[in-house]
């Protein structure tokens, strides 16, 4: 008799401590979370009142996409929001091209990287117009591993600055519409062929893309690299996991690829979810919500809760789920607490050295 109750105390216990290994939906508010990829665009404060109601801190990212006046105003609003809530945000600075060509671009974008330090920018973003867009005077797309970034890289390494490299797109670019795995990939293709690959064999191939990505990590060793959007190796987390063993000194953001996350636990969940255990240090969470300071701000802050508590519920549950933005169910990772803390809050605090 006395057996049998001493079974059951540790049997009870053993329940008690497996439950206690894993969050519920219902944690979503009470959990500190940080969502490391964002765009805030304004200084109306609806998405960070949002943020702040949904227990997040948010990094917002500066992103090179327009011209130098274009990347100092939102540096602006970088450093103004940054002021406003200064426990709730931290950001990430980018460059501008302007003048690429000529002597002292190096020195001029380093001394302004450094400004931007001084304001509080702690990473320096790099964007797809390398490699995709811009172009030099002979008319050639300067890649990332063109050597004329080489100082700038190397000051970024040398002073322990994250590089943050949106490079390439997701594989879906490179294939034809019938052959993508997101619906949304697909739709965005369809009304956008001038940005389809596919259509373009003269442009670099998604491989010439990843690769002078890794041609210009192999240079600059200790560099530290976030791959956001998943290191657009998106389509096979075994391929993030080759990029994460092959640079020690990467990691990656989970920005806008939920979708393609969706559709490999839909074919081999326990893929998906042993990458995630193993590469538990490595992963950040990131949605890529833009804040422009929509009209709507009811509307827009209903949109984002609504994001944040899906993938929440994807992460820490394994309730069967559906999305727009795949065909088809698949099933909750319910990756243990450890696991989500460090993604959703203590990778981000670790690798980009802030939020304290
Ligand atoms: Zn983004």
């Amino acid at each position: 008799m006395k057996t049998y109750y001493l079974l059951l105390i540790c049997l009870s216990a053993l329940l008690i401590s497996c439950t206690q290994n894993y969050y519920k939906i219902e944690d979503f508010q009470a959990v500190e979370k940080i969502d490391a990829h964002v765009h805030i665009y304004t200084e109306k404060g609806a998405g960070i009142e949002q943020a702040q109601n949904d227990n997040f801190k948010l990094f917002t990212i500066n992103t090179n996409a327009g011209k130098c006046e274009k990347i100092d105003r939102l540096h602006s609003i970088c450093k103004n929001v940054k002021q406003q809530f200064p426990q709730t945000i931290e950001f990430a600075t980018t460059f501008c091209l302007d003048g690429f060509e000529e002597p002292g671009w190096a020195e001029n974008t380093i001394a302004w990287i450094d400004s931007c330090r001084n304001d509080g920018a702690i990473a320096v973003k790099v964007w797809k117009n390398i490699g995709m867009v811009f172009r030099d005077t002979d008319n050639n797309l300067v890649m990332i591993d063109d050597s004329r970034f080489d100082p700038v890289f190397k000051y970024l390494a040398e002073v322990g600055i994250p590089l943050i490299g949106h490079l390439g797109e997701p594989k879906n670019c490179w294939l034809p519409l019938e052959d993508m795995t997101t619906n949304n990939d697909r739709s965005y293709f369809s009304s956008h062929p001038e940005y389809h690959m596919y259509l373009h064999p003269e442009m670099p191939s998604y491989e010439e893309q990843m690769a002078a990505r890794d041609r210009m990590l192999e240079k600059n060793p200790i560099l530290i690299f976030i791959g956001c959007h998943l290191a657009s190796l998106e389509w096979d987390v075994e391929e993030i996991a080759n990029f994460l063993d092959r640079f020690p000194n990467s990691a990656v953001d989970m920005a806008a690829r939920m979708g393609q996350l969706f559709f490999q636990t839909k074919d081999n969940r326990e893929k998906v979810r042993d990458f995630f255990i193993k590469y538990q240090d490595r992963i950040l969470y990131g949605t890529d919500i833009i804040d422009n300071g929509d009209s709507n701000t009811e509307g827009f802050q209903n949109r984002i809760h609504i994001t944040w508590l899906n993938d929440w519920e994807y992460l820490v549950t394994d309730n069967l789920k559906t999305s727009d933005l795949i065909e088809g169910e698949f099933q909750g990772l319910k990756l243990p607490k450890k696991v989500v803390d460090k993604i959703y809050f203590e990778n981000t605090k670790k690798w980009y050295k802030g939020f304290d």
